[in-house]
């Protein structure tokens, strides 16, 4: 095989209570890459579809993860790199790790598989370190192992796969605003109060147990943030309202996704999901901001090749 064409999915990351470190993976949301073997050693970036993005190696997330694989692998071929971005970039969807995880994967396949997901990781966090000053995998993670994932610890890397409840659907509300990535950081806390430290690990402890057991009123009952959101939703317009028609039509839990502005929600069932997608819409559609809205199911497989 000399050339594999794949759907790099989008992801949500920061999943409430679950801050840095627990993800998970969206189904129909992503980018396409091709990425062809090459005889000039080296990697290449020959198309950009979508968003104006860097086609210099070195500038685009896509070519430095892939650049931290080769000087791994050494292999006696380049690579090129077709991107066909769908997931824009800032919007909070995991639109720079769909990138810098979908290059290595794809390589991992056309090289015949050398690497195991974590591995794959680890090369792909070095790409995410471009796009936002440091290495993490909040968002790799579920797009390279499907499903959720948590990020145990990054020195180690040590990811866990967390079993999906399979009823779980998510929908996402993506307005079309900037959010700047050192606002969303400077907003936060440097501090924070023992009796929320200790609420949040509660919340994640029973989240993790929920999902575990399929138990959706406990999954319920833990997707809250008492340490970030309270700041970070202030950046996003009509977050409250959101969330408020959101649980009131059934949501389970609705969060910020990444660092904004998109704000997702997890439902059991895709009924219960479109309704929540339809009282998203009612309040932005009174605002002049536009916005898409999707339904997903729980990507449980992650990388598609296509
Ligand atoms: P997101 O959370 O949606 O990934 P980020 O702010 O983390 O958004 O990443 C987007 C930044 O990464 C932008 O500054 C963008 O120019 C840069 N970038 C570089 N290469 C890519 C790429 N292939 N795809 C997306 N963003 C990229």
């Amino acid at each position: 095989m000399n050339e594999i064409k794949i759907l790099s999915p989008a992801t949500v990351a920061n999943v409430s209570c679950g801050f840095d470190v627990l993800g998970f993976c969206l189904d129909n949301i992503g980018d396409e890459m091709v990425i062809r073997k090459t005889k000039v050693k080296g990697i290449k970036i020959t198309k950009i579809e979508g968003y104006n993005l860097p086609f210099e190696t070195e500038l685009n997330v896509a070519g430095v993860s892939a650049l931290a694989m080769i000087n791994d692998a050494n292999p006696d071929c380049g690579f090129e790199i077709e991107i066909y971005k769908k997931i824009k970039p800032g919007s909070g969807i995991g639109s720079s790790a769909a990138s810098a995880a979908g290059s290595v994967w794809a390589m991992n396949e056309l090289l015949g598989k050398p690497y195991n997901a974590t591995q794959l990781t680890a090369f792909a966090m070095k790409g995410e370190a471009l796009a936002s000053g440091s290495e993490h995998a909040d968002n790799l993670a579920p797009a390279l192992f499907g499903g959720f994932t948590l990020v145990k610890s990054t020195t180690p890397l040590q990811i866990l796969e967390i079993p999906t409840p399979s009823e779980l659907y998510a929908t996402i509300i993506h307005p079309e605003i900037e959010i700047k990535t050192a606002d969303s950081r400077a907003i936060l806390p440097k501090k924070i109060e023992l009796k929320n430290a200790i609420t949040q690990w509660a919340n994640v402890g029973s989240l993790i147990h929920a999902m575990h057991t399929n138990d959706y009123n406990l999954l319920s009952n833990s997707l809250n943030d008492v340490i970030v959101e309270p700041h970070r939703s202030k950046l996003i317009p009509h977050f409250d309202s959101v969330k408020s028609e959101s649980l009131k039509t059934g949501a389970l839990g609705v969060g910020i996704s990444g660092s904004g502005p998109s704000i997702f929600a997890l439902s059991k069932g895709k009924e219960k999901a479109e309704a929540v997608a339809q009282a998203m819409k009612n309040v932005y559609s009174k605002t002049n901001i536009n916005f898409n809205v999707y339904v997903s199911k729980i990507n449980t497989q992650g990388m598609k090749i296509i």
